[in-house]
């Protein structure tokens, strides 16, 4: 595989990326950043010391010397809850607090009703991050919603299931979350936190958490986030790609081949969420006479082979395909991974594969790999918090 890595020069040895290799265990010191950066060793020391008194590296015990004085380990602190993280789901959210590695310190899933609008929501779900971090016997206490200031929270991350722009941290036009359209989440949250808060949507985080925990080494990625509703995240050049608004990666209102062509939230009929999302799914077989309540029912039908609901999740899949080939086509990733409830669903799995090779340019797909993303429920709040950690390092 031919990886193009000269866009990633340009970041080559910047604070983030030293970091990231100290964190993934790639260098273990100095001598090991000046050689993967290829900057002087004065240059990597500077920059060291400046991420040691941000606290965002740590010096541990002594290396192994190759003559002459023991070289001094890096490591970046591990174990305190330093990052606090929200993931939030149509009828669930996903809590927890990380450290500066990006590993989970303490994680609970909370039933949510979106319905109860964003600051009854918002509220309780900062609330819950307050608890874990006071929790944490070795995070030194919270600063968040009236908890102690110990400063150990360095920022909290928050996924939204619904078009977030970047700029501003504004929720716009979400497609199932009445009385949030146009939220300043980020205003909200600044007047109950006292760190950093930066807010993504939900595929975006995803995306982002999945890349760095499996794909840190490829600089082209599409991740698609298929459970309630249906997104895609972008990584280009080894980053989360947003585009100009927040708005890149979003297919959920891509049109697809339906006949009929159901109605979507958004006024048009025959989108990608109105065919191929879960709550699509379950409005169709609803229709079709099925009594199913949610996208856990559809699921379990199509475990158990039923007809109508294996028809529809190919169907689902063929759409999905359909508008991956574009994307594959336009983008040339090295990974398409899926991710999400529906991921596996294994008709939807297959008929999607099936699409995208069909439709994409055999130059296109030669390499591609085609993937589900690893299981866990943790993607989210680890994407959220690599987006925090990105944050407090570019300020380091
Ligand atoms: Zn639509």
């Amino acid at each position: 595989m031919t990886i193009d890595d000269a866009p990633r020069d340009a970041l080559r040895g910047g604070p983030r990326e030293l970091l990231r290799w100290v964190a993934t265990g790639a260098a273990v010191s100095r001598a090991d950043l000046s050689r993967l950066s290829g900057l002087s060793p004065s240059t990597v020391s500077q920059r060291v010391e400046a991420l040691i008194s941000q606290g965002l590296l740590e010096e541990a015990g002594a290396g192994r010397s190759r003559g002459g004085r023991r070289p001094r380990q890096l490591a970046v602190p591990t174990g305190g809850a330093v990052v606090g993280a929200i993931d939030l789901g149509a009828h669930h959210a996903r809590v927890g607090v990380l450290d500066l590695s990006g590993r989970v310190v303490q994680a609970r899933t909370l039933p949510v009703r979106i319905e109860d609008g964003p600051e009854a929501v918002l509220g309780a779900l900062l609330a819950e991050v307050a608890t874990l971090v006071s929790s944490d016997p070795t995070a030194g206490g919270g600063a968040v919603a009236g908890g102690s200031t110990g400063g150990a929270l360095r920022g909290v991350g928050i996924g939204i299931p619904g078009p977030v722009q970047h700029s501003t941290g504004r929720i716009v036009s979400p497609s199932r979350m009445p009385g949030w359209n146009g939220f300043d989440v980020a205003a909200f949250c600044a007047g109950r936190v006292d760190v950093p808060v930066i807010v993504d949507n939900d595929a975006n985080l995803m995306a982002l958490g999945a890349h760095r925990t499996a794909h840190s080494e490829l600089d082209h990625a599409v991740y698609i986030k298929a459970g309630t509703g249906i997104g895609s995240g972008v990584i280009s050049s080894g980053r989360l790609h947003r585009g100009a608004q927040g708005s890149a990666g979003d297919i959920s209102h891509c049109r697809v081949v339906a006949d009929p062509a159901p109605p979507c939230t958004c006024g048009n009929a025959g989108c990608l969420e109105a065919v191929a999302s879960g709550a699509a799914l379950v409005t169709a077989l609803r229709e079709q006479g099925v009594p199913v309540s949610d996208l856990t029912g559809v699921i379990r039908l199509i475990d158990d082979g039923d007809r109508q609901a294996t028809a529809l999740a190919r169907q689902a899949g063929r759409a999905v395909g359909e508008i991956l080939a574009v994307v594959v086509n336009f983008f040339n990733p090295q990974v398409v991974a899926i991710g999400g409830r529906l991921a596996d669903c294994e008709p939807l799995l297959a008929s999607m594969r099936a699409t995208l090779y069909e439709r994409c340019l055999p130059l296109a797909t030669q390499t591609l790999l085609i993937e589900r993303v690893a299981a866990g429920q943790d993607l989210g709040i680890t994407g959220a918090a690599h987006l925090v950690i990105d944050h407090v390092v570019a300020g380091a």
